[in-house]
This record gives C-alpha cells, sequence and structure tokens, in this order.
C-alpha cells in the first residue's frame, strides 16, 4: 500500500489522528526532506524509518520503493508541508504505483490553496488553482488567457516574486480588481490583506518587513 499523507504547513497541531496511525504504522516513510520531516515526527513520537524522495528522485529509486511494496510492504510519502504532489513532488511515483496496480490511499489534510480559500471571502464554487506561475515561458499567454475568467484563481507565490506578480495582476486585470492574499498561514504572523490590486501591491511596497515569508494569493 502506498499512503500519501498530507502533514501541516506549518502548525503542527494541524496534525490528524489518522496521519500519527499510518505513519506510525508503515515499514517506512518517504519524505522530500527528512530533516524537516524529523521536526514532525519528534513531536508525535514517529520513529518509523526515513528514507528521501524528492523532485530529483531518480526512477531507479522509484522502481525501488515500489518493489519494497510489491513485497508486502507499506510505504507513506510526505512532503515538507500540505499534501504531497500538490505543487510538490510525488507524481511520478504516485503514476507509477497506480500502474503497477498498487493501491494508493489519500490520508487528507487540506494544502494551502484549500485552507487559504476557506476563510478567503472568495467564491469558491468553481475556482482554479495554478499552483506558481511560469517565470517566463507562457506567463504572459496565460495572463492573457485568465483576463475573461468568470472564477477564482488561486496560486502559490514565493517571497522573491510577490511584488512583479502583484503588478503584472494590476496590469492583466485592472488595478481595482478584488485581491485576497495570505501570507504564512497557520503560523505566528500569520496575515491576510484584502482590497483592489493595486493597494495591495501599494502596501507591500511600503512595508517591506511584510513582503517576508509564504503567500497565496486568490483573485
Ligand atoms: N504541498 C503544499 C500544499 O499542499 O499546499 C504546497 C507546497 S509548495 C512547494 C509551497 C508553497 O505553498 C509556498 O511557496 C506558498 O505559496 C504555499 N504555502 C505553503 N504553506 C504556506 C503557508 N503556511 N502560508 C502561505 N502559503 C503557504
Amino acid at each position: 500500500m502506498l499512503y500519501i499523507v498530507a502533514t501541516p504547513i506549518w502548525n503542527l497541531e494541524d496534525m490528524t489522528y489518522r496521519a500519527v496511525r499510518i505513519l506510525k504504522d508503515v515499514d517506512m516513510i518517504a519524505c522530500e526532506d527528512t530533516r524537516t520531516s524529523k521536526v514532525l515526527f519528534h513531536h508525535y513520537d514517529i520513529t518509523t524509518p526515513l528514507t528521501s524522495f524528492h523532485a530529483h528522485s531518480s526512477e531507479a529509486k522509484i522502481e525501488a520503493l515500489l518493489r519494497e511494496i510489491e513485497q508486502g510492504k507499506d510505504l507513506a510519502l510526505v512532503s515538507d508541508a500540505g499534501t504531497p504532489w500538490i505543487s510538490d513532488p510525488g507524481y511520478a511515483i504516485i503514476q507509477k504505483a497506480i500502474q503497477k496496480g498498487i493501491e494508493v490511499v489519500p490520508i487528507p489534510w487540506p494544502s494551502a490553496v484549500i485552507t487559504a480559500l476557506s476563510a478567503s471571502g472568495m467564491s469558491s464554487h468553481h475556482f482554479l488553482y495554478l499552483g506558481f506561475l511560469p517565470v517566463k515561458k507562457w506567463r504572459k499567454t496565460l495572463f492573457e488567457k485568465l483576463q475573461d475568467k468568470d472564477h477564482t484563481v488561486v496560486i502559490y507565490e514565493s517571497v522573491h516574486r510577490i511584488i512583479r506578480t502583484l503588478w503584472d495582476l494590476e496590469n492583466y486585470f485592472w488595478a481595482d480588481h478584488h485581491i485576497v492574499i495570505w501570507r504564512e498561514l497557520t503560523k505566528k504572523f500569520e496575515t491576510f490583506y484584502r482590497g483592489s490590486i493595486s493597494e495591495v501591491r501599494e502596501n507591500f511596497e511600503k512595508n517591506s518587513s511584510q513582503v517576508k515569508g509564504e503567500f497565496v494569493v486568490l483573485f
């Protein structure tokens, strides 16, 4: 069995009982970064053997992990935060496992996209999750395609690009288009920003101390 186990996006208390039980019961946990996961595992006294599995893991590593499952072992896959495969590694091993007829079981916890959406006040009947926007290729084409959008768009953004992305959104979606940004969800300095794109962009430009941490942008 391959368990895809979601873990908190920061706050250790957000771990689910089921996730803790599964992580204790499986034979091995494949972690994006074992050092990051150890903080969570130590907190919950999870002593299962760990192996590393990340975006650059080789085909051979995937095959080796799947062979262990085929020999009767249970493996859990976790990423550094949130749900594996949501803007995180996981695609290749899950695809291969499905092809081999291995049972893949999700152990849920909302990821940053759902957490941000849930308290955003934005329409969630239809929403489009785009993860990280392309930095160069397709960026312009994507913005052009989104201009007539009639649903909420959710993107992930890094501290290095948040202001540039706000400028781009301002140029493509008119300066007064409504936007919500969640910064540092579930963390000590969790903050939300609501307003027009230009208001929010100006705020970040004036207050560089707020251009820190992780961001989810909804527009
Ligand atoms: N797998 C994760 C999930 O389920 O949300 C996403 C991992 S992705 C590599 C990291 C990005 O997710 C960050 O750059 C940020 O945009 C968003 N993110 C993750 N945790 C966050 C948090 N606590 N607050 C705000 N954004 C967060």
